[in-house]
């Protein structure tokens, strides 16, 4: 293809940004990074009503932090701006006229109350939705009185009655569709604003789009697009449908419904990419991840970097199939991320998360504990469930937590004193901790983990924690002493209730 690629990513600032349509974004950025094209967003809102302020902020964020820069857009600019269609309101007046003089499109004057009159006529005579082409029929006299008074109208498309409208999509070949299913739909609405249908095919010919990649849903769109272009004898770009993103089930679209995970909570699916961030997942693995649905890098790699991708991505590559969402992959994918990070990075990412959960932390803090828990870490916001014990006071454990298994605790009482004696005096490094305590459990006549776990609940506060010797060796002999000496006191009580 000797021309120039240029493909872009046009959402609708109406929402925050979704995985779906990240994934689009995605897509087209390793297009244009594939092929030293050019990635292009442009700001489709022209849907006044549906528009939400901060989604446009949401949306350049969440793109940023995947990594998917625009070369022309909001911020960057570019030859063929503006690039909100907003601002960009006589282009498609200029072309309504001339869809208008072309015999493709006409005026129609009809009311929203008729509109809704010939809608409840339509449903009661079974007849699928639509409107019934009233103004394409209209005398030129009663036309030219419509526009004499003022008549307020909209601009619709002038969809041929009979025969059948071919469009061809790269993956799919050609679809067929009968004309007679489609409607005359509106171009351009009363209030000046054209709709989707006319802003989209004038913009991706006025900014020189080569490859359209978009939802499937817009498949449906697509017959009326062709013939938008036709009309105007516009060459069309190439059109790549990307597959669907299904829930985990595999049954539905992907969507925030609420679902029962295997633990039995019942809870929202996340969708927005600011909840993934927000959840602890690296950019690097989501973007890994959203690369994967529908496209694949190869039979059995599934892990491959932006690099990769990119040296890799090829449109005939991109699969029809709908593709599946696995929450539990991606977690997967995030950790595999989590382990292959430098500690100084990891120590840095997790800072925000510790913030978050009120630990107040630098970087430099986190570094020496970073091997205790690098292996463990599922998504950044873990951190502060592995880590907060190091950096806050903790809530003295009560003797149910501390009593082991298997255990009483007059029995639990003795073993962490003697735990006590043996950490009061040990060499303090991670290696004689062990051994010293690996040697006491042997002299009590205990399994390793009926002695450690007390001692582990006692210093950290939690049954599950980091490994225990490095744990103890960064917490420093003093502050774990101290939990050990509080521990104890709750032994105590609990030991004379006992007998
Ligand atoms: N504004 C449309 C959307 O948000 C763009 C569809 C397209 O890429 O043509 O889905």
């Amino acid at each position: 293809m000797a021309e120039e690629v240029r493909v872009r990513f046009a959402p609708s600032p109406t929402g925050y940004l979704h995985v779906g349509g990240a994934r689009t974004a995605l897509f087209n950025w390793l297009w244009a990074r594939h092929t030293g094209g050019t990635f292009i967003l442009r700001i489709e809102d022209t849907d006044r009503k549906r528009y939400v302020p901060d989604s446009l902020d949401d949306i350049m964020a969440s793109l940023r932090w995947l990594g998917l820069e625009w070369d022309e857009g909001p911020d960057a600019g570019g030859p063929y701006g503006p690039y909100f269609q907003s601002q960009r309101l006589e282009h498609y007046h200029r072309y309504a006229e001339e869809l208008i003089a072309r015999g493709a499109a006409y005026r129609c004057y009809c009311t929203p109350e008729r509109l809704a009159q010939v809608r409840e006529e339509r449903r009661r005579r079974g007849l699928p939705p639509g409107y019934d082409r009233h103004c394409r029929y209209l005398p030129e006299e009663e036309r030219a009185r419509l526009e004499a008074e003022g008549t307020p109208s909209v601009v619709r498309l002038k969809v041929p009655e009979t025969g059948q409208t071919v469009v061809h999509d790269l993956l799919r070949g050609e679809i067929a569709f009968d004309n007679q299913k489609l409607e005359d739909v509106v171009l351009l609405k009363s209030d000046g604003y054209p709709t989707y249908h006319l802003a989209v095919v004038v913009d991706d010919h006025l900014m020189r789009i080569s490859h359209v990649m978009r939802a499937d849903e817009w498949i449906s769109s697509f017959p009326l697009h062709a013939l938008i272009y036709r009309a105007l004898e516009w060459e069309m770009p190439v059109f790549v449908h990307l597959p669907m993103i299904l829930d985990p089930s595999g049954k539905g679209k992907l969507s925030k419904r609420k679902q029962r995970r295997p633990d039995g909570q019942v809870e929202e699916n996340m969708t927005m990419v600011r909840e993934f961030r927000e959840a602890g997942y690296l950019p690097e693995a989501l973007f890994n991840f959203l690369a994967t649905l529908g496209w694949a890098y190869s039979g059995e790699q599934e892990i491959f970097s932006v690099e990769e991708a990119v040296a890799k991505f090829e449109l005939e590559d991109i699969r029809t199939a709908p593709a599946v969402f696995s929450y539990e992959k991606l977690e997967w994918m995030n950790g595999v991320y989590i382990r292959a990070l430098a500690p100084e990075e990891l120590a840095r990412r997790l800072v925000p998360f510790m913030e978050r959960a009120g630990l107040r932390v630098t970087a430099d803090d986190l570094l020496p504990l970073i091997p205790l828990v690098q292996e463990r870490l599922k998504t950044l916001a873990d951190g502060p469930a592995y880590l907060d014990f190091f950096f806050q006071d903790i809530e003295t454990p009560s003797a149910d937590v501390l009593v082991p298994k298997k255990m009483d605790a007059p029995r639990t009482l003795e073993a962490l004193r003697a735990a006590r004696e043996v950490l009061a005096e040990v060499e303090w490094n991670e290696e004689a901790i062990e051994a010293r305590l690996r040697q006491l459990a042997g002299e009590l006549g205990l399994k390793a983990g009926q002695l450690f776990q007390p001692i582990r609940v006692a210093t950290t506060g939690k049954r599950v924690a980091p490994p225990l010797f490095g744990t103890l060796y960064h917490l420093g002999r003093e502050r774990a002493l101290e939990r050990i000496d509080r521990a104890l006191q709750v032994l105590e009580q609990a030991a004379v209730q006992e007998q």
